[in-house]
């Protein structure tokens, strides 16, 4: 794929603009630049915000029905650009492009969900409530809260920010998104799709740039109502602090240090996959790795071996050669970042099974071996913070107690698997655990029907389902004397 040497990478009031901040974005798996995108400062925030304020009156009074039909015809054009949108993932993220071609379904999936919703608020918009007393009658609405922010991280592209965008245009708000400077790519295409969509201008603006110059000014600034954050935990507390000036909404989707459970009855060749796909899907860098895995005394020996072997065995290429099974890391300091994490932890005492360099037939690219530790200190980095990186903590447990206590023991929340072949305790593990999102026997898969977000410090509030969309509302009721 051919990449024009410079991008612009502003979007506001329905023009593309080139900001003044060079963006040098690369190919993680060649390290070559593929493009240079002129993103914004605070001067593009304050231009896309004032184009978003203006059009807001006007697509806040649009019938959920026209609202849908556009959502509808964004998820046509992403569904048409399909193989375009894949091969910007893959080139930007590193990601393999049959893992991009989940993300691109996902993003066609989403916004046809809350296309859906958006068609149903206009026969809930107006219902009556029940009231005690036959002297009054109430009706409840449910408007757009307003202008939002959305920042978006590097690890989904479009998928991070198909979660907000669908649900806050089936609101009714403007928006200005603000996608990870690290992979800017999907997004300015996805962007070009939606200028293609007969949106108001104003009601979609993007402003790429810096985390600095973009995303701290749009967290602050007192025209935005609410801001949709997903990223990590120390930046999602800034956005946190920044916000509360102005007393705006704030969602999060931070981080996560998610278990999987290998119950003693578990099926081992199903339990060796899933923990492979939980940590070394999208070469780990997950908020929803099940990084930690858990396993019972009676399998573990077994499970560790055929786990090692399967690590052993996965391809890790270029995005694009048509074997790959997992990809780049995304740049050079996330990858520095994880080999920084693998080095602490054999310095703490971890035994490495297998892993943890670059792979021998790979001179070049952020590529890193699938890696696995037993025997890491419940206090260390490796077991408590999130390595974001294809890194997997293998431990034993002789009760379910034991192991539910292991796996609640976070401070984040986010999900967690279980393997068992009995599905009444693979239920009430599941009940037991603080998380989220908790498959049983299953991959990780994702339904927009179904909340996204975690308990504990791995999010506030949920993306997704109903409470994606109720997340960009107002409640007011209009009580009446009759
Ligand atoms: P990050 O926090 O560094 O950046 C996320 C976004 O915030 C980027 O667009 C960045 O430019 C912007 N940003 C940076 N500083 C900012 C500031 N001061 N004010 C406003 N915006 C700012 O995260 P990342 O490295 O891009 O992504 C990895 C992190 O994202 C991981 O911790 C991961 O767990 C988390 N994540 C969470 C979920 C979830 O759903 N819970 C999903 C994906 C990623």
């Amino acid at each position: 794929m051919n990449f024009p040497t410079t991008q612009d990478g502003l979007y506001i009031n329905g023009e593309w603009l080139a900001g003044d901040q060079p963006l040098r974005v690369i190919n993680p798996a060649t390290e070559a630049l593929l493009t240079t995108v002129y993103g914004g400062d605070e001067h593009a925030v304050d231009q896309a915000l004032d184009a978003a304020t203006q059009a807001f009156g006007p697509w806040s009074n649009t019938s959920g029905s026209e609202r849908g039909a556009l959502l509808r015809r964004i998820a046509a054009g992403v569904r048409e650009a399909r193989e375009r949108l894949m091969h910007l993932q893959s080139s930007n993220n590193g990601k393999p492009l049959f893992e991009a071609a989940i993300d691109v379904d996902d993003v066609v999936a989403t916004f046809e969900y809350y296309a859906e919703l958006a068609e149903g608020l206009d026969a809930r918009q107006d219902s009556p409530l029940a009231l005690p007393s036959a002297d009054f009658s109430a009706r409840l609405r449910r408007e757009p809260c307003g202008v939002v922010g959305l920042i978006v991280p590097w690890n989904f592209p479009m998928v991070t920010t198909a979660w907000k965008l669908a649900p806050a245009l089936a609101a009714g708000c403007c928006v200005v998104l603000k996608p990870s400077e690290v992979t800017p790519l999907p997004e300015l295409e996805l962007a070009s799709i939606i200028a293609g969509c007969g949106l108001p201008d104003g009601v979609f603006n993007l402003v790429c740039g810096t985390g600095l110059a973009v995303g701290a000014p749009l967290a602050a600034d007192p025209r935005v109502a609410k801001i949709s954050f997903t990223g990590s935990n120390a930046v999602g507390v800034q956005v946190m602090q920044r916000a509360a000036e102005t007393v705006k909404g704030v969602s999060l989707e931070l981080g996560g240090k998610s278990s999987l459970l290998v119950l003693a009855d578990a099926d081992l060749d199903l339990a060796v996959e899933l923990a492979c796909g939980g940590g070394f899907f999208n070469a780990g860098q997950m908020c929803s790795a099940t990084s930690r895995v858990l396993v019972a005394d009676e399998l573990a020996d077994e499970f560790l071996q055929r786990l090692k072997t399967r690590a052993e065995a996965i391809r890790v290429a270029d995005p694009f050669d048509p074997d790959v099974e997992m990809g780049a890391l995304v740049n050079q300091a996330q990858y520095q970042r994880v080999l920084g994490h693998i080095d602490r932890g054999l310095s703490v005492g971890a035994t490495l099974v297998c892993g943890g360099q670059r792979p021998a037939h790979l001179s070049r690219g952020f590529f890193l071996q699938p890696t696995i530790f037993t025997d890491v200190p419940l206090d260390s980095a490796l077991w408590c913070e999130e390595i974001f990186g294809p890194v997997l903590c293998v431990r034993r447990f002789s009760t379910q107690a034991q192991a539910i206590a292991l796996a609640n023991d976070s401070r984040f929340g986010l999900v967690a698997s279980v393997v068992s072949r009995d599905t009444t305790t693979a239920e009430q593990v599941a009940n037991a655990l603080q998380a989220g999102l908790v498959w049983i026997n299953a991959p990780q898969v994702i339904f927009p029907q179904a909340a996204w977000g975690g308990y504990k410090q791995s999010s506030l509030g949920r993306e997704l389902g109903p409470w994606g969309l109720a997340a960009f509302q107002e409640i007011k009721h209009v009580v009446r004397a009759v």
